[in-house]
């Protein structure tokens, strides 16, 4: 492609031959009906179906198909991260490859985005009524627990499917994340935002591959990427220990003066639950300067210049 395009799609695939055909058949008249440059990159996250053979086969009749294939598999966000990587749009929209995400609300997200002059638009789920009780209930523990990491800036219910602007992208690109959480990330960034509410749908085929173990996956990086709270567990653990150790000393020194122990008893029983209580916070101690440490190695900016007056000539006026 010679001059960039107007609009990215990314979309991260993986094993899915089945929904891959349905989700093109849907999605190509919409890209095609919207009256802009543009290109779908699809990340093929090492599926070991048919869908790479399927991938080549549909970028033969669509050329703005780009195909991008990992060596094996890396993670649904690791495919998000190389598709925002090599995205070339001023928009990029990224979308799941099994329909769940109605691509009918991209002419909307595009419009939004170019009418408010928003560098994100989340697309808020307003009805999970297609997802299990349990997914429902886990996703509904989740976003309760970011927000509460990340703050109110992140939109409840936002998944993947958003739209950023290229400003949006390059800042995201220019964290030296090796595993982003987006959906914590764009929040973070503080850009100016919209959201377009849409139903979550079925799966058009196959199954999800999001099993528990993937969950519990990226709610533990969730957490590990926004807080050292963790760490700090064991310096609390330390001081009610060392709180409860002094109740029990006292407890254990009456009870050697009254006479009611087997000999022994007291010392050992005063010199374990110190011990105990100076362990734990001597870990949480450590934990506070790993904390640090992580926080520095993670060499996110500062912060995000939204306006700078001695730019002004320069910002282009289309975004
Ligand atoms: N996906 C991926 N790599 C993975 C798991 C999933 O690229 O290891 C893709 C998948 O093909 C889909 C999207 O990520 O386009 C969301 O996955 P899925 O629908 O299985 O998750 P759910 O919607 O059930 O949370
Ligand atoms: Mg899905």
């Amino acid at each position: 492609m010679s001059t960039a395009p107007q609009l990215s799609v990314v979309m991260p695939i993986y094993n899915e031959q089945d929904a891959l055909p349905l989700t093109v058949e849907r999605l190509r008249p919409i890209l095609d009906g919207l009256g802009v440059d543009y290109e779908v990159v699809g990340v093929d996250d090492g599926s070991t179906d048919a869908t790479p053979v399927l991938m080549q086969k549909i970028r033969q009749d669509w050329p703005q198909f780009r195909t991008i294939r990992f060596s094996r598999n890396s993670g649904h966000q690791a495919a998000l991260k190389a598709g925002l990587d090599r995205a070339f749009g001023d928009y990029v929209v990224s979308i799941d490859a099994d329909l769940q995400d109605p691509p009918e609300k991209i002419p909307e997200m595009l419009a939004l985005a170019r009418d408010e002059q928003l560098d994100i638009v989340y697309g808020v789920r307003g009805d999970r009524g297609s997802d299990s009780s349990f997914k429902r209930r886990t996703a509904g523990a989740y976003y309760w627990l970011m927000r509460k990491l990340v703050g109110k800036r992140m939109p409840n219910q936002a998944g993947d499917y958003r739209l950023l602007s290229r400003a949006a992208v390059d800042a995201l690109k220019a964290l030296p994340e090796h595993q982003p959480v987006y959906r914590l990330l764009v929040p973070w960034l503080g850009f100016p935002s919209g959201e377009v509410v849409y139903v979550r749908e079925e799966r058009v085929a196959g199954a999800t591959h999001y099993p528990l173990a993937k969950m519990v996956r990226l709610a533990l990086d969730s957490i590990t990427n926004f807080s050292a709270a963790p760490l700090r567990l064991a310096t609390y653990l330390g001081l009610v220990s060392f709180v409860v150790c002094i109740g029990l000393a006292i407890h254990a020194t009456v009870s050697y003066a009254l006479g009611s122990t087997v000999p022994g008893w007291s010392s050992l029983f005063i010199g374990m639950l110190f011990l105990g209580g100076v362990q734990l916070i001597c870990v949480g101690l450590l934990g506070e300067y790993v904390g640090r440490i992580y926080s520095a190695v993670q060499d996110r900016p500062a912060y995000f210049i939204g306006y700078d007056s001695a730019e002004d000539h320069e910002r282009d006026p289309g975004r």
